[in-house]
Parts: structure tokens; C-alpha cells; sequence
């Protein structure tokens, strides 16, 4: 058996500096912290979260007054930040830069008088939070049948937003579609998908023809994990989406297989070394790194750490 382990996999810039800022503030101010919604969707980090007294809601009542609440890497709408000011909670902001920047535009565009068309999954974290900013302006698309499907004045105006965690290739699909049925549609340049989300795209697009097997680290819940094992899917492969070495299956492998192993934005490295140590074990695996993109990006923790790290 062979393995070829993705470059780049794993976590991202805003998963990092998520992490790292609740880690901080557990520090700083202890348990319990509150966070809304799962820190990142991984249940494995939140499992980690949980031990070590976070507590996760999806109200901002369930936080009680006064109390710290984190704010995940996918953002909150406006309605959020004033609910917590109003319950006076001590708010710390991860959302990642990279979804503030959709926010802000999600902003810009409704202000100049733009109906927005935005691709992405109705009822995911990231999709919530930015239709908050302009709840009147936004119609959210999940894909080319729903464009078909779109009744909006063929004049109008119109701009269209992306989720940051989607497809690149069928993505590319919908926003052609919208620019077909509605021509004077403008957008942010190409589409809102992040680095982190096409680089890993890529990887596994680029290492696939080479495997039998693929194995994706993530869960089932997050959007760009999801993404990595849909391309294997798509390129006839037997793919495998998993947590950690617990799910997997030792009949899903022959021992000639070359098994491509690759983790979403927000799955931990140690979970990827027990999987491939596992293959090494059972199936006497050779090892192969293979790098398709490097990346240095990094954010800097919530500016409301920065200062308390400062000092
Ligand atoms: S996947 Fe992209 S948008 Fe999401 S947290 Fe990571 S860098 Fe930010």
C-alpha cells in the first residue's frame, strides 16, 4: 500500500486563529465561556472544547448575563452582536477575516441598491450569519436548478456573493448561470471562495488520478470537508469522509491500494497521523508527502485578546 498524503490539508488561517483565541480566553478568563454555535465544525476540536469547560449554544439566552461568549470562525449577523451588547456579555469576534470580508460586501451592495444573489447552503452558520446583514437584499441559491427557478425581474439589479467553503467547480457552474439569465449582474471579481478552500480542492483534484482510495478527515458537517470528498466521489473513486481512525473500515482497502489521504480546513493533524499510522501498521504503507500549493497566511487573534495578550 501507498500513501499520498495532500499539501496543503488541514486547518486554515481562521481555524488557527479561532482556536487559538478560545484557547486564550480560557485562559484568561477561565471557565465557562460560551460560544455560539461550534467553534468550528469539527467534533473532534469541539469534543476537545467541551472537556475543558466551553460550553456551545445556538441562543444568545442561553448565555447568562455578564458571561463571556466567543463568536465562531463563520460569523454572526448584526441581530447577534446587539442581543449580546443588550444581555451585556463580554463578546469576542473569530469570525474569519475572510467572511467579514463577504459581510462587508454583502453591506456595500445592498446599500447601493442591489438585490443579492447569494450561492451557498441555506441554513449553514456562515450563510445565517451574512444574510444578516442585509436580511431584505439577500435571495440565497443553491445551485443551477435554483437559478432556473429564480423569478426576479429580468432588469433588475443585481450582484452576487459566495459562501466561502463551496465547490470551486460547480460554483463557477452557478455564477455562469446567473450570468446568462441576468447579464448586467456584477459580483467581487471572481467568487468569495477562500485560499484555504480552493487550495485543498486543488490538491485533491490534482493527486486523485493516482489513488484508489481517498480519505478525508473532517466532519460530516463541515462544507469544505464535505467538498474534498465529493471531487473523489465525482472521480469515480471510493472516498471516505471520517472523523478519526475509529470510523474507519480495514475491508474498505486492498493491500496494493494507493490511499490519498487529505483533511478539511478545520480537521486536526494529530487525527490525519493516527489514520496514516494505522494504514502503516496494518498494510505496511509507504509514505509519500506530496505538496501541490505551499501557504503562509495567518490571521491575528479578535482584537478584544490582543490587548489582554499584550499585557
Ligand atoms: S475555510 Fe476559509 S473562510 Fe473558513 S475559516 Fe478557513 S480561511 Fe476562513
Amino acid at each position: 500500500m501507498k500513501i499520498i498524503l495532500a499539501n496543503p490539508r488541514g486547518f486554515c488561517a481562521g481555524v488557527n486563529m479561532a482556536i487559538e483565541a478560545l484557547e486564550t480566553a480560557l485562559k484568561k478568563f477561565g471557565s465557562p465561556i460560551y460560544v455560539y454555535h461550534e467553534i468550528v465544525h469539527n467534533r473532534p476540536i469541539v469534543e476537545r472544547f467541551r472537556n475543558k469547560g466551553v460550553i456551545f449554544v445556538d441562543t444568545i439566552d442561553e448565555v447568562p448575563a455578564g458571561q463571556t461568549v466567543l463568536y465562531s470562525a463563520h460569523g454572526v449577523s448584526p441581530e447577534i452582536r446587539k442581543h449580546s451588547r443588550e444581555r451585556n456579555l463580554r463578546a469576542i469576534d473569530a469570525t474569519c477575516p475572510l467572511v467579514t470580508k463577504v459581510h462587508m460586501e454583502a453591506v456595500k451592495f445592498a446599500k447601493d441598491g442591489y438585490t443579492i444573489l447569494y450561492i451557498g447552503h441555506e441554513g449553514h452558520d456562515e450563510v445565517v450569519g451574512t444574510m444578516g446583514e442585509a436580511p431584505e437584499s439577500i435571495v440565497v441559491v443553491e445551485d443551477v436548478e435554483d437559478v432556473d427557478a429564480l423569478t426576479l425581474p429580468a432588469d433588475g439589479k443585481y450582484a452576487f456573493l459566495t459562501q466561502t467553503t463551496l465547490s470551486v467547480d460547480e460554483t463557477k457552474l452557478v455564477i455562469d448561470r446567473l450570468k446568462a439569465k441576468y447579464p448586467q449582474i456584477i459580483g467581487p471579481g471572481k467568487d468569495d471562495i477562500c485560499y484555504a478552500t480552493q487550495n485543498r480542492q486543488e490538491a485533491v483534484r490534482d493527486l486523485v488520478p493516482e489513488a484508489d482510495v481517498v480519505l478525508v478527515l473532517g466532519s460530516q458537517n463541515s462544507s469544505n470537508s464535505s467538498r474534498l470528498a465529493e471531487i473523489a466521489r465525482l472521480s469515480d473513486r471510493r472516498s471516505y469522509l471520517i472523523d478519526s481512525v475509529a470510523e474507519m473500515d480495514d475491508a474498505w482497502f486492498c493491500p496494493e491500494d494507493t490511499v490519498l489521504v487529505t483533511a478539511g480546513a478545520s480537521a486536526p493533524e494529530d487525527h490525519v497521523q493516527a489514520v496514516v499510522d494505522h494504514l502503516v501498521e496494518k498494510f505496511q504503507a509507504t509514505v509519500e508527502s506530496r505538496v501541490v500549493r505551499e501557504e503562509h497566511v495567518s490571521f491575528p487573534l479578535p482584537k478584544e485578546l490582543r490587548v489582554l495578550v499584550r499585557n
